[in-house]
């Protein structure tokens, strides 16, 4: 494991450069921001959509047990009833009597007093707070109260008056829309047993202690997949979703040291699941390993809740022995935010250097895996002038047209710096043009994790690219 003394990331270097270079801003900035909230900005955004198109082909588009769906943020209250959401979806909160503050007492526990409190309840844990009295983590008084349950669903009104509306709550995750819609999904996509819905969706969560940057938001992303299998079948699918989770965290390019695996405890397993693990990444600084993505046996539990509080059948007919039953659900589920700061946090890097007066220097280098970098190549002509511009927008024009690959241009600088701001935004490769260009054709390409440069033709800049993304 890499120690965290010897990392170049840290949280704050993190959020420094989202906010420098366009890839994460405060929400609502201009108005002091608003807490938790976060945008994605201009290169954010391109990060984001690979990731979640890489995703999509690799568990949707390239197997074909697997349908997608795009369900709606609303949905019947009942769902949220039959789902467990009303009674369990729960934090357990303390207050402090003196600053006011509030605080998740689960955290509290773990981080003020170093005790295990997964799958602790409320009592248990107000004992533990009475008996040990740990001090506010804002105000230092010794002032906590004990701990109760707060629910984390965020509730709306549909309708003109709220005296007559219909309460509403905003989904608190994707996954019940693919319980929801399981019937008319068997009813029209021809699938068979195993197959999985997948899905990629906002959730939002009145989260009373989020932060750590997009770790924790009250409004954030989902990718989520629920695959049925007969009962039989749990186990073995669960241990082959195992397999294709960490198949997926290696195509992201994250370290192996970073990343673990942890099975959750009898008591700690939600009231759905089974079983359930995580995969845990090991975060910069007093984070540690806290949850990246989960994998939970949900049993029959979802489907057939909604069976009973909706009154359809939703069992499967199976042809070959002509009996009914309610299929197991396993479900592998991924943040998308999560995974963006894990990525971010994966690929940077520093290295000492000097600059040209011969001071000492230090690259910033994002090493992105060339998947998912926002831009894969940057287009240089070595100075402002018409016929090296003229070649340089030629280039980057090709390949906007030949090729689904997103690349810059910049023409205004010192090529050093332009350099050092790819580097920092993840550029994985430069084309440069310069006078030679005019006389030999060639371009000069530039490697961002080596910075070693070599002479390539022009002409075979898209296929050159194409070949190295891929
Ligand atoms: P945690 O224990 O960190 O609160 P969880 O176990 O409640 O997470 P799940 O309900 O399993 O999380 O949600 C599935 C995935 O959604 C998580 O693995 C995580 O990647 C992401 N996720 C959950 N809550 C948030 C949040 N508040 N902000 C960003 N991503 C989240």
């Amino acid at each position: 494991m890499t120690a965290n003394a010897e990392r170049a990331a840290s949280m704050e270097k993190i959020v420094a450069l989202c906010k420098r270079r366009g890839f994460v801003f405060p929400g609502s900035d201009i108005y002091g921001g608003l807490a938790n909230t976060w945008d994605y900005g201009p290169l954010g955004i391109e990060l984001k959509n690979n990731i979640k198109q890489l995703w999509w082909k690799t568990f949707v588009h390239r197997r074909r047990d697997i349908v997608g769906l795009d369900a709606g943020i609303l949905m019947h209250p009942r769902v949220w009833e039959a789902s467990g959401h009303v009674v369990n979806f729960n934090d357990p909160l303390v207050d402090c009597k003196t600053c006011k503050a509030r605080f998740r007492a689960d955290h509290l526990i773990e981080e003020r007093l170093g005790k295990e409190a997964a799958g602790l309840t409320p009592d248990q844990m107000s004992e533990i707070i009475r008996t040990e009295n740990p001090a506010c983590p804002k105000c230092g008084n010794r002032t906590l109260t004990d701990a109760r349950q707060f629910n984390m669903m965020f509730k709306t009104t549909i309708g003109p008056v709220s005296e007559t509306g219909v309460d509403v709550y905003l989904r608190p995750e994707t996954a019940q829309a693919m319980f929801v819609q399981f019937k008319n999904i068997m009813a029209t996509a021809r699938v068979k047993l195993p197959f999985g819905v997948a899905q990629i969706g906002k959730s939002f969560r009145n989260e009373i202690t989020p932060g750590n940057f997009i770790f924790r938001d009250i409004e954030f992303e989902q990718m989520e997949i629920e695959y049925f299998v007969r009962p039989e079948r749990a186990a073995e699918a669960f241990d082959a979703w195992l397999d294709a989770m960490k198949a997926w965290v290696g195509a992201l390019g994250l370290q192996d040291a970073h990343v673990r695996v942890r099975e959750h405890e009898q008591a700690e397993l939600s009231h759905y699941s089974d079983r359930t693990l995580d995969f845990e990444y090991f975060f910069p600084g007093p984070m540690g390993w806290k949850e990246l993505y989960g994998l939970a046996n949900r049993t029959d539990f979802d489907l057939r809740q909604h069976q009973e509080f909706s009154g359809e059948d939703l069992s499967w007919f199976d042809q070959e022995s002509g009996t009914r039953f309610l299929p197991y659900v396993i479900e592998p589920t991924f943040g998308v935010d999560r995974t963006i700061l894990v990525v971010l946090l994966d690929a940077y890097d520093e290295e000492a250097t000097v600059d040209v007066n011969g001071k000492a220097d230090t690259r910033i280098v994002l090493r992105f895996d060339p998947k998912v970098a926002p831009y894969k190549a940057a287009i240089l002509p070595l100075m402002k002038k018409p016929e090296l511009t003229e070649i340089a927008k030629g280039i980057y024009d090709r390949i906007q047209t030949e090729t689904d690959l997103l690349v810059d241009y910049d023409e205004t600088g010192n090529i050093g710096k332009r350099y050092r701001r790819q580097d920092e935004i993840g550029t994985p490769f430069c084309f440069t043009v310069d006078p030679d260009s005019l006389d030999d054709g060639s371009v000069t390409v530039r490697d961002r994790d080596t910075t070693e440069q070599d002479r390539i033709a022009i002409d075979d800049v898209v296929s050159w690219l194409s070949s190295r993304v891929r």
